[in-house]
C-alpha cells in the first residue's frame, strides 16, 4: 500500500520533506532517521517566508541531503483560507494571488470536484518543485546530480492515499487542450 509511512520507510538517503503547516500526517513519520521535516505556510515557497527558506538552505547545505520531497495534502485549510480571505494582510499577498491563479486554472480545466482537488494539489506541488529547483544554489546541486527535488500528494484524512506528482502533467494537459 502506498501511504506516507511506507513511502518514508523506503527512503535510504537523507531527505527533506516539506509539509504544509496544517498537514496532520507529519506525526506519522516523525522519528524516521533519514527525514528532516520542514514546514512552510501553505506549502508555498515565497519571498516572504525568508526565515523558513534560510533554515531550509542550512539543512540542504549542512546535512548532506540528497533529496527534497514536497508534500501536498488534500483539503488544505491554509490554501482554502487564502482563497476565501477578504482581509488586506500584505504578508499573504503573494501567496493569495498565487493560489487564486492556481484555482482559476484548475476550474478552467473543468474536472469533477473530487479529481479537481487532486489536480489542484498536484499542480501546486509541481509548481513549487519547479520554483524550488530554480533557486540558484539548489539548481547548481541538481545540475551536479547531488540533489533531487520531487513531489507527492497525500490525503491526510485517508492516510492510505498517496500519489507521486507527475511534474509535467499540466504541461501535457494544456498541450492536449490547445
Ligand atoms: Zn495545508
Amino acid at each position: 500500500m502506498n501511504n506516507l509511512k511506507s513511502y518514508c520507510d523506503r527512503l535510504t538517503e537523507k531527505t527533506i520533506m516539506i509539509f504544509c503547516s496544517d498537514c496532520y500526517s507529519v506525526s506519522e513519520v516523525i522519528g524516521n532517521d533519514n527525514l528532516i521535516i520542514h514546514n512552510l505556510f501553505g506549502g508555498i515557497v515565497a519571498g516572504k517566508n525568508e526565515q523558513d527558506m534560510s533554515y531550509l538552505r542550512h539543512c540542504i547545505e549542512k546535512e548532506f541531503v540528497s533529496q527534497i520531497v514536497f508534500v501536498g495534502h488534500l483539503n488544505c485549510q491554509v490554501l482554502k483560507h487564502l482563497i476565501d480571505d477578504a482581509s488586506d494582510i500584505k504578508l499573504w499577498e503573494e501567496a493569495r494571488s498565487y493560489i487564486e491563479d492556481l484555482a482559476g486554472e484548475v476550474v478552467g480545466l473543468n474536472f469533477g470536484l473530487h479529481d479537481g482537488g487532486w489536480y489542484l494539489m498536484h499542480r501546486h506541488v509541481a509548481l513549487q518543485v519547479k520554483k524550488l529547483s530554480g533557486i540558484p544554489y539548489i539548481r547548481e546541486k541538481i545540475e551536479r546530480d547531488k540533489l533531487i527535488v520531487t513531489g507527492i500528494v497525500i490525503d491526510d484524512r485517508e492516510p492510505n492515499l498517496l500519489e507521486e506528482t507527475d511534474l509535467d502533467l499540466f504541461e501535457n494537459l494544456n498541450f492536449k487542450l490547445n
